[in-house]
């Protein structure tokens, strides 16, 4: 059956230069989306040129949701006209991701949503000070972040929590998610990083030990009524959420031209497989860390897509 062709969501990937030291391939912030393989070359992506290019094509497809992803796309010198095109554009929301501590600067919350926003995504490495702390490389980020959260609240903004699956902190990923059921939060994205571009940096978990958690924390999400999104785990890690697998979010890049090959892979468990060609497979960079330990193929029928899995044009 063919995959149904409304656009219910679009993100436009603005690879602005990026001001945090996290690694590329763990944060989402800037990570490259769905579309786009890792970049040969370990660090952030250059500074764009082209954002606006990128934006108009994506408004031109007046998707129901736009999502402004790379980097600190809110540090850019436009970015609240950007806001503004979005925002006589039509589009119905408007979601930019960002890494919190900003939107606790006074006003600057409402100043985005005044401009165009109607949702943020905040990335949460943990649910405690210590865990989150710890990632982040920065004393004191977690108070900041859950500061501009509130604010964000307070100004009228919906909030996704963009949650990395990491070693240190998955144990605490349904800790996340009763905090954020009583903070108002609307969205979660749980993102398997495909690798930490540091060989030495201990954050990649292996797939098969996060997976019970990730599953607890879609559940209680989802129960919820949270908009629940993942990226990086495979249909046979997500259990009775095997959907989510096949629902990526197409994605313009303002970066360099992508080849639009995804940057998955199938392995021997797949070949058996019901869900090959729904499921994203495995990133390759994960495969080479740990081999296809606790993949399994699925027997039961592939669900349909929430959403395409490529943009057309
Ligand atoms: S066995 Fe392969 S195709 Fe099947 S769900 Fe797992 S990763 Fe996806």
């Amino acid at each position: 059956m063919a995959h149904p062709q409304q656009l219910i969501g679009l993100g436009i990937d603005t690879c602005s230069a990026c001001p945090h030291p996290w690694p590329v391939g763990v944060c989402p912030l800037c990570a490259p989306g769905p579309m786009a393989p890792p970049p040969d070359n370990a660090g952030h992506p250059a500074a764009d040129t082209d954002v606006e290019t990128a934006l108009l094509r994506g408004l031109r497809m007046t998707p129901p949701l736009l999502i402004l992803r790379g980097g600190e796309c809110l540090l850019r010198e436009n970015a609240l006209e950007l806001l503004t095109a979005c925002r006589q554009s039509g589009v119905a929301r408007v979601e930019v991701w960002t890494a919190g501590p900003l939107l606790g600067r006074p006003r600057f919350a409402q100043a985005i949503h005044k401009a165009g926003a109607t949702d943020v995504g905040v990335l949460l490495f943990g649910d405690t000070a210590e865990g989150h702390d710890y990632v982040a490389g920065a004393a004191g980020h977690f108070a900041r972040v859950l500061t501009g959260v509130q604010r964000a609240r307070a100004a009228g903004l919906g909030v996704r929590l963009l949650v990395p699956v990491l070693r240190p902190t998955f144990r605490g990923l349904v800790g996340v998610v009763r905090k954020a059921i009583p903070a108002g939060v609307k969205g979660l994205y749980l993102w398997a990083p495909p690798g930490p571009d540091r060989s030495a940096h201990p954050l990649l978990a292996p797939l098969p030990l996060v997976a019970s958690y990730v599953q607890a924390a879609v559940q209680l999400a989802r129960t919820a009524g949270m908009d629940v999104r993942t990226e990086g785990l495979p249909a046979c890690h997500l259990g009775p959420h095997a959907g989510l697998a096949v629902a990526s979010m197409p994605a313009i890049s303002a970066g360099p031209v992508q080849s639009g090959e995804l940057p998955h892979a199938f392995g021997p468990p797949c070949a058996a497989c019901t869900w090959q060609g729904r499921c994203a497979g495995l990133p390759q960079p994960r495969i080479d860390e740990h081999g296809w330990v606790g993949t399994a193929a699925r027997s039961d029928p592939a669900q349909l897509p929430n959403l395409p899995a490529r943009v057309a044009g």
